[in-house]
């Protein structure tokens, strides 16, 4: 490693990992683990009146035990001011895990995933605040943002006030794999569905009588992959994915109830994804023309129509920070003092970064030794943790 040194306590660092990956608090059950991180920060010195919950999970859609974790760390010299932010949740295969040590990793006992995603970041929040603290090390203003339920769709980081974040001037996000990669931006998503009604009619005695809600369906999904809507798709004004999630009838049960009725209902659920918002709106607008052609093609032998209702809508937005962005240039010096090689990364998937970006905050992701996420095989690489850690140090110390 470089000359330079950073008085990280690997010791100490770890055991907060190890703390933080007892604790379960899968996706919108994050009150044990905010408390947790809580209890840690006083610890290290961190006054009770700098720690807040917002109120983000009264405008969050499904149920969630509390907001986003706040927190405030004077700056002991001027500067804009830095946000460092992370997710408390994991996602529900974690719930139960027990973590434990093996050579330079820590496993599950291998019946849940162990939740490195994101505790690793959370740790690492923690292990940057310790320090500067524990060392005095010269620092501008810091606020620590955990945010609750990531997982389940970005909801934390969305319904956050970005007046909440005091002026943050740039973020660096905890949620990556490795401390090498700095994620400078990703992909926006946007979610469709439709609903079709066709008619019910014995399928032995008088199929011409019914209209199939399976058929409009198949047929539609047909003509969007003969179209090039399916899968990857890449047009001369635009590249981007897409897929087809859930096909099925109400309520979670199949489309259908019987061999020998014609179907009547099916719900089909997709989504669409590009660099550009405009161009994940024209996949989903290339699905419903589909299924606008199913429609026509998918009638009972009088010309009757199934009623096919087809929506659309934005699930988060896409963003990507350019070479000479603050936070960029930071990372990267901050990656070359470490003597590694930055590797820059355009992500196929939503992080909160893409909402802290559109919420006027510039958001790098960095690594910190989660892998395998969301399998049963997660593990954390304490070697990237460790490095992740430095690099998080030295961030938060680093000259503007
Ligand atoms: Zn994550």
């Amino acid at each position: 490693m470089s000359n330079i040194s950073i008085p990280l306590d690997v010791a100490a660092a770890e055991d907060h990992l190890m703390r933080f990956l007892s604790v379960e608090g899968v996706t919108g059950s994050e009150r044990n683990i905010g408390l947790a991180v809580c209890d840690a920060l006083k610890k290290i010195g961190v006054p009770e009146s700098a720690i807040r919950f917002d109120d983000a999970n009264k405008r969050i859609p499904l149920p969630t035990e509390t907001g986003n974790l706040i927190v405030d760390i004077p700056g002991t010299r001027p500067g804009p001011r830095l946000l460092f932010s992370t997710h408390l949740d994991t996602v529900p295969l974690c719930a139960g895990a027990k973590p434990k040590r093996e050579g330079d990793r820590i496993v599950s006992d291998g019946t849940t995933a162990l939740g490195g995603d994101a505790r690793t970041g959370v740790a690492l929040l923690v292990v940057v605040a310790e320090t500067l603290i524990k060392h005095k090390l010269p620092h501008p203003p810091i606020t620590l943002l955990f945010t609750v339920r990531e997982e389940s769709g970005l909801h934390g980081a969305r319904e956050l006030n970005p007046a909440d974040l005091n002026g943050a001037a740039m973020c660096i996000n905890v949620d990556g794999q490795m401390a090498s990669e700095l994620i400078v931006g990703a992909v926006g998503q946007e979610n469709w569905e439709v609903e079709i009604k066709g008619r019910a009619s014995h399928a032995g005695v008088a199929p011409e009588k019914g209209i199939s809600a399976t058929l409009v369906g198949a047929v539609a999904l047909a003509e969007a992959k003969h179209n090039g809507w399916f899968g990857k798709v890449v047009k001369p004004d635009g590249r981007g994915t897409s897929n087809v999630g859930i096909f099925g009838g109400k309520d979670n049960k199949p489309a259908g109830d019987a061999t020998n009725v014609v179907t009547d209902y099916a719900f089909i659920k997709g989504e669409a994804r590009s660099p550009e918002a405009a161009f994940a709106t024209k996949i989903a607008n290339g699905y419903k023309e589909a299924f606008a052609k199913a429609q026509s093609e998918v009638t009972d032998y009088q010309g009757d129509k199934a009623e096919v209702k087809f929506s659309h809508k934005p699930s988060y937005p896409p963003f990507e920070l350019g070479k000479d962005t603050p936070i960029v240039k930071r990372a990267t010096k901050a990656l070359q003092m470490l003597d590694i090689e930055p590797v820059y990364v355009f992500s196929n998937g939503g992080l909160d970064a893409n909402w802290l970006d559109k919420h006027g905050v510039p958001t790098i992701t960095i690594g910190a030794g989660q892998a395998e996420i969301h399998t049963i095989k997660e593990y954390v690489n304490l070697k990237e943790y460790e490095k992740g850690c430095r690099l998080g140090v030295l961030m938060a110390t680093l000259d503007d």
